[in-house]
């Protein structure tokens, strides 16, 4: 038998990537739409200001009139109107008088400057202007934050609660965003027992499906997830046929070489067409992929750490690709950190640890050694923000620089 050469970790993510296309798109009520990817050029509909307005509670003035005021001398104005937010001055502010006008409120005719109210004493109806401020001080302009007409933010942007506020600010109480994806998540395997069913003597917890759905959660999908399969064809066959209607097909185990490994065959024979198996990365080798009735199928590896790998190299890709990202968006942030200790890979493939990673006096840190290591260690996925990529036998020490990928919150 001639040995294949497995497919690196890029070159497989590509072919994935090659066989996903976006799925499309609905309207959300505004509030649904928070870190969706908005599938519309969003317009400025009007100038926003609306209209020459106050910035300060204060006294619009003419600036001709108060230029030249002192605390010891000040200028003496007739105050001609209450100008509150929300309403229009009915008076034109004429020469020594002023009107008095609260934060946001239209600018009167005749004033071209606001006075804080600060820098002002009342006397009687009479207004003191103690401190001059510059000419047209304290007023915002109409359309200075948004022009008519104006793209304020470009279809594809992933928005978050500033873009909200603009899309709201343009009186837009619905908005078109890419659909999020379904993945439908089963598990396979003889040993596994449900989380809430009493575990007998040879058997261990289905914990991946439950891991799977909140990273498909926490990536971008809506997760959907199904009983767990036993090491049967015809039960493997039955679970992937009740999964077929959804965007994407997760499972977990079954795919590696052993003599109960149903899954690629079973989808062989459903008519699925293979398009890889297994990638030169550890852990995460015997990732199978196909599509099956047009759906893209991962066969996930049946240990824990290595379907969370091969989620976050692999599918989360493709459902970000699927929800309209862009090319350049698809992958894992990355960055340099400093480790905290030491790691060798002796193999031949990529080695991909979990790793806290955290900021000190400026500087990303990594730690790979709070847990071990291990396929199986589903504890060394606790606390895990980040993933420290080793290449076949890259050794470091603690104060060498490494690549990281970035999978939580950094702080
Ligand atoms: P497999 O790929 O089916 O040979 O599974 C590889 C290893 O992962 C075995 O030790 C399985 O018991 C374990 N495993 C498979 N599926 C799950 C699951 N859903 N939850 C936890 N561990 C699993
Ligand atoms: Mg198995």
């Amino acid at each position: 038998m001639i040995k294949q050469k497995m497919l690196t970790p890029e070159e497989a993510q590509q072919i994935v990537l090659e066989h996903i296309r976006p799925i499309g798109i609905e309207r959300v009520p505004l509030l649904d739409s928070l870190d969706r990817l908005v599938a519309e050029d969003i317009l400025a509909t009007y100038d926003n200001p609306p209209f020459d307005n106050s910035a300060m509670d204060g006294f619009a003035v003419r600036h001709q009139d108060v230029k030249t005021s002192t605390p010891d001398s000040p200028s003496s104005l007739e105050m001609v109107e209450d100008i509150p937010a929300g309403s229009i001055g009915q008076k034109t502010v004429g020469p020594g008088q002023t009107s008095r006008i609260m934060t946001g409120a239209p600018i009167p005719s005749g004033a071209d400057t606001v006075i804080r109210v600060e820098d002002t004493r009342t006397e009687d109806n009479r207004i003191d202007i103690l401190e001059p401020d510059d000419f047209a001080a304290n007023i915002r302009r109409s359309g200075e934050d948004m022009k008519q007409g104006e793209v304020l933010i470009e279809s594809g942007t992933e928005l978050g609660p500033g873009e909200l506020g603009v899309i709201a600010a343009v009186q837009r109480s619905f908005v078109s965003v890419h659909r999020r994806p379904t993945a439908t998540i089963l598990s396979t395997g003889d040993e596994l027992v449900e989380i809430d069913e009493p575990l007998q003597p040879g058997k261990i917890v289905n914990s991946n499906t439950a891991s799977l759905a909140a990273l498909a959660s926490a990536h971008g999908a809506n997760p959907v997830m199904l009983p767990i399969a036993p090491d049967d064809e015809g039960k493997i066959r039955q679970t992937i046929e009740s999964a077929l209607s959804g965007d994407f097909i997760l499972s977990s185990g079954g795919v590696s070489v052993g003599e109960f490994d149903f899954i690629k065959s079973v989808l062989n024979n459903m008519g699925a067409k293979e398009i890889l198996w297994r990638v030169a990365m550890k852990p995460g080798k015997p990732l199978y992929y196909c599509i099956i009735n047009e759906t893209p199928y991962f066969g996930l590896p049946g240990n824990p750490v290595s379907s969370v790998m091969s989620f976050l190299q692999f599918v989360r890709p493709a459902i970000r690709k699927a929800s309209g990202y862009r090319p350049k968006e698809l992958f894992l942030p990355t960055a340099t950190a400093c480790m905290e200790n030491g790691e060798e890979n002796d193999g031949d493939r990529r080695q991909y640890l979990r790793a806290r990673l955290h900021y000190k006096n400026g500087q990303l840190r990594a730690q790979t050694r709070y847990r071990a290591q291990g396929s199986h260690m589903l504890t060394s996925m606790l606390g895990a923000n980040g993933i420290v990529v080793l290449d076949p036998e890259q050794s470091v020490a603690s104060g060498d620089l490494v690549n990281v990928q970035i999978i939580g919150k950094v702080l």
